[in-house]
């Protein structure tokens, strides 16, 4: 389903096949598409949680579904990914400069991202337009989303350190460090960032795109 993210950097990445039986005609039990389509359970373990989220079944796998599950979850890189572009962003610097474009404004519904925290999970098969895909969360990303992203990385280059950023009221001195006719809005972000705090996977994802550790000193 060329539609579909993982199916846009399939193509992108030149159309690779999967080391599986050659495809037979079937349908996709993760995307649903009509086509040739290989055995799931010789790309991935039946055990595989995630397998429950099918919406179509779980034996088969159109190419680009099993081609995105067959890659390891630790060499996936962050992503920006549109239906004839895949742009990557490796590493802790890659993750920030990412941030910056998420922060910046909503993703259209021909963009989508794929940001990796723990390395562990597939995310590139969740991908969705619009969205940002983390481990184990699909974020909408609007421009609600865009400005608190906005919001957290201000907060960070003011010199706030994650663990005080945890907490549901700023620092005293983070406050005193700054003019006072900036604590309204320090006060206002931080109120802004609340629901993502209660979200681990969406707080995980702030954190890792805004980890601009040189200028706060609090990265990681
Ligand atoms: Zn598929």
């Amino acid at each position: 389903m060329l539609s579909d993210p993982a199916a846009a950097v399939w193509v992108s990445a030149g159309r690779p096949g999967v080391e599986a039986p050659a495809p037979v005609d079937g349908r996709c039990g993760r995307c649903g598409e009509a086509g040739p389509t290989v055995t799931s359970s010789r790309i991935i373990s039946e055990k595989f949680t995630g397998l429950d989220a099918w919406p179509f079944g779980f034996r088969r796998l159109c190419v680009p579904c099993g081609w995105a599950y067959s890659r390891a979850p630790t060499t996936q890189p962050g992503m920006l990914i549109t239906a004839t572009t895949v742009t990557e962003y490796r590493g802790a610097s890659g993750a920030a400069e990412l941030g910056g474009v998420l922060a910046a404004g909503a993703l259209t519904g021909r963009q989508a991202a794929v940001v990796p925290t723990t390395m562990r999970r597939h995310i590139l098969p969740t991908a969705e337009w619009g969205h940002v895909a983390t481990d184990g969360f699909v974020a909408s990303w609007d421009g609600g989303a865009a400005a608190r992203l906005a919001d957290l990385a201000w907060l960070r280059s003011l010199g706030a350190r994650w663990p005080q950023l945890c907490k549901p009221a700023p620092p005293h001195r983070l406050m005193t460090s700054q003019p006072s006719d900036q604590w309204g809005q320090i006060m206002a972000a931080w109120e802004h960032l609340r629901p993502w705090r209660a979200i681990p996977p969406m707080w995980d994802l702030g954190r890792i795109l805004t980890n601009t550790n040189a200028r706060t000193g609090g990265g990681e």
